[in-house]
């Protein structure tokens, strides 16, 4: 074990990792290091495959595109949803490919959020990603009920980790519906799903999470553990481009309910066309679709997520785990008295990527982007760095660590200004 900081050593592990073939499956640019798969992951060959199929069927069929060819739109957002179970641990009828995290959050609370006069609260966190706030306010803004008063975030002592003792304190009988997410943004770190879940249903409150930081990183068990709802992003670690479409997750439990954002894709699909103005809702997780799906943007899905299917979520997590693992091994060896701190938790609870505090995060992320590094900097004090599993070496890895180091021993980031630019 003595040779583990050396390069050679990382080359050993790439050279024994099962996945290092899929890494050739992504356009890679030869000249950097990704390490942003969280924010944004990058494209795949079998992606770009499935985004000209579904541009030939537009050009060979027309409107007949709907139900012909190898990927008939019209039953596109199911087919994905069925492929998209096994990822998150749902049954294939409880899935579905469609809107986006915060369309799909709205959608679930314009349905499912029903306050009574005693349970009429929801429960969120003040960790949590700002769309998924902005949702739940206006969500209470609309239904005349004051922000203030009805929605109650769970507090963080450190600003990193929430504590799930803390979260299940403050689920109180007036409390009706829970959001939070599977995995904190910053932190990495992973919420107790199953538990979450089993104490909120002793007090019968409903729950939804938000996946966006775990979908294709890390498996949870959505229909064992009983979990409400969830809803998620598809461009962050699935690798589904830009803006994909996302996903949503409703326990079959709730099938039935008549949609609070209704529109004529919620319908049930044999009665869809007959344009009756009385709807037929969709006895099925369809029911929550609103309109017309961007079959474009979810093209690049297909191919992305065969390479998901074929893996498994199982050999994901290890290698993800190990990257990880190895990356916080070279951080304490070679970066001692450099001033980080890593605030990701440190066991497995940790996510998919490693959050490293530091003073001069914004400028150190410069000089590493400068340095050929993608690093993701979160305000004000962060660098997120993930080597991603299907596309990532522990050569990656161990560059990185150098590079970082060199910039920090020759203080090459006081060439920027410590501030961040427009996207990160
Ligand atoms: C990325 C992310 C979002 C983004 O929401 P969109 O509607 O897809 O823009 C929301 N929540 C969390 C936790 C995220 O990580």
């Amino acid at each position: 074990m003595k040779h583990q900081y050396t390069r050679e050593y990382a080359l050993q592990l790439d050279e024994q990792d099962p996945l290092a073939q899929y890494r050739h499956e992504f356009y890679i640019n030869k000249s950097t290091i990704y390490l942003d798969g969280n924010s944004l992951g990058l494209l795949s060959k079998r992606a770009e495959a499935t985004i000209q199929e579904i541009i030939d069927a537009w050009k060979t069929y027309g409107i007949d595109g709907w139900t012909e060819g190898a990927n008939p739109w019209f039953y596109l957002s199911e087919k994905l949803g069925e492929q998209m179970a096994p990822l998150v641990g749902a049954t294939p009828a409880e899935v579905i490919v469609t809107g986006s995290t915060t369309v799909n959050l709205h959608q679930l609370l314009s349905t499912f959020y029903r306050p009574t006069e005693k349970k009429a609260k929801i429960l969120a966190d003040e960790l949590n990603f700002p769309s998924d706030i902005y949702a739940i306010k206006s969500q209470l803004n609309m239904r005349g009920l004051d922000p203030e008063k009805y929605l109650v975030q769970v507090k963080s002592e450190d600003g990193y980790r929430l504590e799930e003792d803390d979260i299940i304190a403050k689920m109180t009988e007036d409390i009706s519906l829970i959001v939070l997410p599977s995995v904190l943004y910053r932190s990495g770190q992973i919420l107790n799903m199953k538990r979450i879940t089993e104490e909120a249903h002793k007090r019968n409150i409903l729950v939804a999470f938000d996946l966006c930081h775990s979908i294709g990183s890390i498996p949870p068990e959505l229909s064992k553990w009983d979990v409400d709802f969830a809803f998620w992003c598809n461009y962050k670690h699935l690798n589904g481009g830009p803006g994909a479409t996302g996903g949503m997750f409703v326990n079959q439990r709730h099938f039935g309910n008549h949609p609070g954002l209704a529109g004529w894709f919620g319908s049930r699909k044999d009665k869809q066309f007959d344009m009756d103005h009385e709807m037929s809702v969709d006895n099925a997780i369809g029911a929550f679709q609103i309109g017309t799906p961007n079959i474009l943007s979810m093209a690049p899905l297909v191919g992305a997520l065969s390479m998901f299917n074929e893996v498994g979520m199982t050999h994901i997590r290890n290698k993800s785990l190990q990257l990880t693992s190895y990356f916080m091994d070279l951080i304490r060896h070679e970066l001692k008295n450099e001033g980080f701190a890593l605030r990701n938790p440190l066991d497995d609870t940790r996510a998919g990527h490693i959050l490293l505090q530091h003073k001069e995060a914004a400028r150190i992320c410069k000089a590493l982007k400068v340095e050929g590094v993608i690093p993701d900097y979160r305000s004000p004090d962060g660098i997120r760095l993930a080597p991603v599993a299907l596309y990532n070496t522990f050569e990656d890895v161990w560059n990185t660590v150098q590079i970082l180091k060199t910039i920090m021993e020759e203080k090459k980031y006081k060439k920027y200004d410590n501030k961040r630019g427009v996207v990160a």
